[in-house]
């Protein structure tokens, strides 16, 4: 079948010819049909210090999909051939003490799809059944596509109750805008957005923000005062990775405000720990999706009006993946979408 594989330690993808998956008893086999981009895949095309540490050559890579179900082992009762379905890539150990207890997304010991397994950029991929959620047949194929990072938004959306609050999400990448809808869907007031990508800002405001500002333009304590807000933010999702907009968001945060952090900082960098002492802040750190509680309200969110297909700007074919990342490392784009059926 082929695959887009990390075939060799230096920049680049190729499409190439590689066994099909096999399955095991308790797998399910599924033939893919759109692909998501992701930022980890732009770090392994690029072939960064993290990708030369982390990523085993060759790869096929690819976490983002939706696909049908083609076979399903022995062991495997409850899916069956024709069901659309995507994956949750985080492949637990299943016996650590937090899996043993339910908590699977606390799991010590994940195996990530596309980063120490055989990923979803090819026909064919391969992923224990208790990995799998189910969609309704009708859903909108490339909206299913994204459900992987739509689940980190939500996650780290609605780990904190939003409802009659006023939220800051720092960075408009995919993630960040995502939030939005979510938690103006959950109840929030105003839903602030910040980033220095123009592109990306007006994404922002078309997907329903209040205000998105490039924060080194509009400091947030003037967006407090248009907004006339009294106290701060109730609630912050940290969603660029940046640490200066940590500390920008800190210092912006109410008395006994709550941050969720998601963005990942590319190295260590020096806080204030006064401001969240004395200002009683909580600060959670995300990773990945709960399993599958987030997968849960994704679904249903869909289906009760939340709409985030808005953030899927560029479509290719798997053939123009080279195209696809080229628009991912503009910065120019939203989420990109390759279609694997073709
Ligand atoms: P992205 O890189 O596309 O978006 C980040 C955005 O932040 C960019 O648009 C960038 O311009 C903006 N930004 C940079 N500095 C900023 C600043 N000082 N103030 C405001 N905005 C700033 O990333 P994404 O795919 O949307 O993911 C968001 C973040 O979450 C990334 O850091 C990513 O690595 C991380 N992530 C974490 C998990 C997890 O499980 N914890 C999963 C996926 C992604
Ligand atoms: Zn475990």
């Amino acid at each position: 079948m082929k695959a887009l594989v990390k075939s060799r330690s230096e920049r680049g993808l190729w499409l190439e010819e590689i066994p099909e998956p096999t399955i095991g008893i308790n797998d399910v086999l599924i033939k893919v049909q759109k692909t998501g981009i992701c930022g980890t895949d732009v770090h392994i095309y690029q072939w960064d210090e993290w990708a030369q540490k982390t990523i085993p050559v060759p790869m096929a890579i690819g976490h983002e999909f939706v696909g049908e179900i083609v076979r399903v082992g022995s062991n495997v009762n409850d899916f069956h051939p024709g069901d659309i379905v995507s994956g949750e890539g985080h492949v637990t150990c299943g016996h650590c003490r937090n899996c043993m207890a339910g908590r699977r997304h606390l799991c010590k010991q994940i195996q990530g799809l596309g980063v120490d397994r055989p990923g979803a950029f090819a026909e064919y991929v391969s992923l224990p059944v208790a990995n799998i959620w189910r969609h309704h047949p009708g859903i909108d194929r490339d909206v299913a596509a994204i459900f992987d990072p739509f689940g980190n938004s939500v996650h780290t959306a609605l780990s904190f109750d939003v409802t009659g609050e006023d939220v800051l999400i720092t960075g408009a990448g995919p993630i960040g805008i995502m939030s939005i809808p979510v938690v103006k869907h959950a109840g929030a007031r105003h839903v602030v957005i910040t980033d220095m990508n123009q592109y990306r800002l007006d994404l922002a405001r078309k997907m329903g923000a209040t205000l998105a500002v490039n924060p080194q333009e509009t400091p947030l304590a003037e967006v407090q005062k248009q907004l006339h807000m009294a106290e701060g933010f109730d609630v912050g999702l940290e969603m660029s990775g940046s640490s200066i907009a940590l500390r920008d968001m800190i210092a912006n945060m109410c008395h006994g405000g709550k941050i969720a952090l998601l963005g990942i900082p590319a190295k260590p960098s020096e806080m204030d720990w006064r401001q969240v002492i004395f200002n009683m802040i909580t600060i959670k750190g995300i990773y990945g999706r709960e399993m599958y509680e987030t997968w849960y309200k994704m679904s249903v969110m869909l289906e009760s009006g939340v709409d985030i297909a808005p953030v899927i700007t560029h479509r290719f074919d798997h053939t123009e993946f080279e195209k696809g990342f080229e628009a991912m490392m503009s910065g120019q784009t939203g989420k990109v979408i390759l279609d694997w059926t073709t």
